[in-house]
């Protein structure tokens, strides 16, 4: 995850410790040293905590756009809510191993019976039953049996709505800082409830594709004319895209992220897409004149965090369409023309499909630079190879774009050679 603090971790943090800081009075006041009574306020702590973790997890489902910002970009955002829902998760394992502690020097029945009371203590299965949700929809994200499929994943997800609320009347009935629980509450239910429903309604902008270009097998550039305004968007920032092609073979009215190639003083909107999966194979036969919906901007990737300072870009495979919106906002004169090396990484010429226009963009426009390293001639990318193509890359501010593998390698090999950290922005084209 990227470290780098933004103010939107402030909102997280505080909603992760305002309902324990508002229940902590009652919690210190019942604090002595016996064990009964320490044990009771850490279950109690345990319980609030992963109440309140689970709450900031759904807040941040909310996927508005250009909120994301506040939390350095969408894709850190997942990041966050991952952590966030990875540690309510624990928290309410915690919870349950800490109640099954606090009687159990009393006897172990006594242990059992606590953990599962009788039926007419709804309140405690409320919680056991939020918790088995959890498990089921919480499970597959971590991998715990495999590589989860991307649809599948998401339908059960949405079991964390009914877990959310199971979970929120069993902390409102047995801790304190009721207040507390019901203002989260409604605002997490809000931020479901935005973008399960209101998003479609209210979020969304038309487009109609207005003509596909194959650019190599397997890869296809969508151009999309706005019915109406549009939406206007920033180079590196991806949209979701749900095309409504009733002929398509999948993925009809299903929403997946795709970078927005083009800049927008563009009459278009344009997206290179990558048949990676169902999805994205059909996208390639999407026919013109059908409509899609467009849901975002989201992102910061390409924004610099040192103006002025020269930049390398680096995109492997589809992992290039970020770079094209910013070659393309160069030449077309709306973006700050500064230093900028590119180096495309490609497995050989066929699948470097975007170099002639990006070589045709450095030749017209003196601050940027194109070169592509081909894998199966060159190897893998090495510092030498760096060096011949952009011999001061150490002291610019670097853009890595393109698979998770890919990523990680480039990142490692430049943090080698004394690039700092937060000089280096990734975007992953994968949210799992
Ligand atoms: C920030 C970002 C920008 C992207 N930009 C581009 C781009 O410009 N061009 C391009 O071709 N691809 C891009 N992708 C990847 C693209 O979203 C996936 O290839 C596509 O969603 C795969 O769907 P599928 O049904 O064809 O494949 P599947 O086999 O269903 O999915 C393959 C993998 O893609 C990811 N994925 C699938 N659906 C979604 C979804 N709805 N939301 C998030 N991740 C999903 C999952 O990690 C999954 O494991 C981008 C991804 C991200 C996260």
């Amino acid at each position: 995850m990227r470290r780098k603090f933004h103010p939107g971790d402030l909102l997280i943090v505080a909603v992760v410790l305002l309902p324990l800081l508002w229940a902590a009075p009652g919690l210190i006041a019942a604090l002595d040293s016996s064990w009964a009574a320490i044990s009771s306020v850490l279950v109690r702590v345990s319980g609030i905590l992963a109440l309140s973790t689970f709450a900031a997890a759904a807040l941040l489902s909310a996927r508005v756009p250009r909120t994301d910002r506040w939390f350095g970009g969408q894709v850190r955002l997942w990041e966050i809510h991952k952590l966030l829902g990875f540690s309510a998760f624990l928290l309410v394992m915690a919870h349950v191993v800490l109640l099954a502690l606090m009687t159990l020097p009393v006897s172990v029945e006594r242990s059992v019976t606590t953990l599962f009371p009788a039926i007419v203590q709804w309140d405690v299965w409320l919680g056991w039953f939020a918790f088995v949700l959890m498990v089921v929809f919480i499970a597959p994200t971590f991998g715990f049996f495999g590589h989860p499929h991307y649809q599948r994943w998401k339908s059960l997800h949405r079991l964390s709505g009914p877990a959310f609320l199971l979970a929120l009347v069993h902390g409102t009935v047995l801790a304190p800082a009721t207040a507390i629980w019901w203002l989260l509450g409604i605002l997490a239910l809000a931020a479901v409830a935005w973008r399960l429903f209101f998003s479609r309604l209210l979020g969304r902008h038309r487009y109609t594709v207005d003509s596909v270009t194959p650019l190599a097998r397997d890869v296809v550039e969508i151009n999309l004319k706005a019915q109406g305004q549009g939406m206007a968007w920033q180079p590196g920032q991806f949209v979701y895209l749900s095309p409504l092609d009733p002929q398509l073979e999948a993925g009809i009215n299903e929403e997946h992220p795709y970078t927005v190639a083009s800049d927008d003083s563009d009459t278009h909107m344009r997206i290179g897409v990558k048949a990676i999966g169902d999805a994205t194979a059909a996208l390639q036969h999407v026919r013109p004149g059908t409509e899609a919906e467009v849901e975002g901007p989201y992102g910061t990737f390409l924004e610099a965090q040192q103006p002025g300072r020269g930049r390398l870009w680096l995109g492997g495979g589809i992992g290039i369409t970020p770079f094209v919106a910013g070659a393309r906002a160069m030449r077309a004169g709306s973006s700050e023309a500064v230093d900028t090396v590119l180096l495309y990484l490609a497995d050989r010429p066929e699948r470097a499909y975007y170099l002639d226009e990006l070589k045709t963009i450095a030749e017209a426009t003196p601050a940027f630079t194109a070169h592509v390293h081909y894998f199966n001639e060159h190897g893998v990318l090495t510092a030498d190879y760096l060096r011949a193509h952009c011999p001061d890359f150490a002291e610019r501010e670097v853009f890595i774009c393109g698979p998770p593998g890919m990523i990680s390698y480039v990142d490692r090999l430049l943090r080698d050679e004394g690039v700092p950290p937060e000089r280096l922005h990734t975007e992953a084209f994968d949210f799992l």
